[in-house]
């Protein structure tokens, strides 16, 4: 990280206290430039945000304004989608396992929707008849970072097995479905480039079985790098491969189609960094711990998923590097960074965690009746606090005091 980026986390850090959610738009709109340009042989093809990596409606609205889609995955990140500015027509909601009041509320709003089972499908078809839709497959593909996102294989809750879609097309023959397009979604975190074409050929092969469609939607999982040295999915080989595969297909299909993505973590995870304080260092004869003022209640990917975040201590960078325990104040065992070289951290410095921007914030609790950070949005080079800190009453708002 270079020297005035830490600079000026100190002092929005000092103005808005720590701990503290920073995102840079710029990064935002590099990362889906990046992604669009790679694909631009293919003559339609939108991008649609996977909004639940972050929700702030600020940073949806950003997005939007690049030219971007939504992916929602509840009825409410559709509320939200629609309170920043997007048509219904521009949201996918692809749910899974929700109620089926919430894609009939979907219906109502008129947003695009991915099923993902047969009982679905044939409720759908009785009471919305002409009601376009999109299926959602699973290729049974293994991909992805780990278990917990890995959302393709043969055991993953996540769409209709590809080795049902007979069944699909006998259902279109008994009741009445409108199929506009087909869906897959491997996992996250996929370096891969053969996952992606091998979903690619399995979305073709079903395309072929529906003369009717109008898009096939990708998913997303590009792997962003976490570690300094990390590898990343490389969109541009990525790009040029999918669209020749892509286009040749279309010309065989006979009728234009729309590519989809929905990308989240590409979009929005290096533009965030979380800053927090260091309340003290404690050092043990085995170890040293430096403990932050937060917890997996405000950043749980290193405890969920065993993500690595680069750590820097932004308050001393010149600092001798040791070796830290970077931990929570959390009362259970929460570890950001386990025997990381840090330069030497003093009580009251400010750490800076990285990659923060996607799956951070909007994974966060009050557990512990830990009150919820302060998101600050950097636009064209100026600070714009887009949350504002939680206190006491925001967190007592829900309960009802029965007066015992
Ligand atoms: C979560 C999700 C995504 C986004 O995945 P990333 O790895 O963050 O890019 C895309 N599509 C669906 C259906 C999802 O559930």
């Amino acid at each position: 990280m270079e020297l005035a980026r830490m600079q000026h986390f100190e002092d929005l850090a000092h103005e808005y206290g720590a701990p503290l959610y920073i995102y840079d738009s710029s990064i935002i709109q590099k990362q889906y430039t990046r992604l669009f340009k790679a694909f631009s042989s293919v003559k339609d093809v939108k991008l649609n945000y996977a909004c639940k990596a972050n929700t702030n409606i600020n940073v949806i609205k950003f997005i939007r304004k690049l030219g971007s889609g939504l992916d929602a995955v509840s009825i409410q990140e559709i509320e939200i989608g629609l309170k920043a500015g997007f048509s219904p027509q521009e949201i996918i909601f692809t749910p899974s396992g929700v109620n089926f009041n919430e894609i009939r509320e979907a219906t109502k709003l008129g947003v695009k929707i991915h099923i993902d089972n047969f009982p679905f499908l044939r409720k759908f078809a009785q009471e919305f008849k002409n009601y376009p839709i999109g299926i959602r497959i699973n290729p049974h593909i293994k991909a992805g970072g780990n278990e917990n996102i890995s959302t393709g294989h043969v055991n993953s809750k996540f769409g209709i097995s590809i080795e049902q879609v007979q069944d699909i097309i006998k259902l279109t023959q008994e009741v009445s479905l409108h199929i506009e397009g087909f869906h897959i979604h491997t996992g996250s975190d996929i370096l891969d480039i053969d996952v992606f074409l091998q979903g690619a050929k399995v979305l073709f092969a079903i395309a072929d079985k529906f003369p009717n469609l109008t898009y096939l939607d990708f998913g997303s999982g590009f792997k962003v790098p976490y570690k300094p040295d990390d590898k990343q999915t490389n969109i541009e080989k990525l790009g040029e491969k999918l669209s020749d595969l892509f286009n040749q297909f279309i010309e065989k299909y006979g009728k234009p189609l729309r590519l989809i993505f929905e990308p989240g973590k590409f979009l929005v995870s290096q533009c965030g960094f979380f800053v927090a304080e260091v309340n003290v260092v404690k050092d043990t004869p085995y170890r040293s711990f430096a403990f932050i003022n937060s917890g997996f209640n405000h950043l749980i990917r290193p405890m969920f998923y065993h993500a690595y975040h680069n750590i820097t201590n932004i308050s001393n960078p010149a600092g001798k590097e040791q070796i830290y325990d970077v931990v929570g104040y959390i009362c259970e065992t929460d570890t950001f960074a386990s025997n990381r070289k840090i330069s030497e951290i003093r009580m009251g410095d400010l750490l800076c965690l990285e990659n923060a921007g996607a799956y951070c914030f909007s994974m966060s609790s009050n557990y512990n009746s830990r009150l919820l950070p302060a998101e600050v949005l950097l636009l064209n080079g100026k600070a714009h606090l887009i949350r504002r800190r939680e206190n006491l009453e925001d967190l007592l708002s829900t309960t009802i005091d029965i007066s015992i």
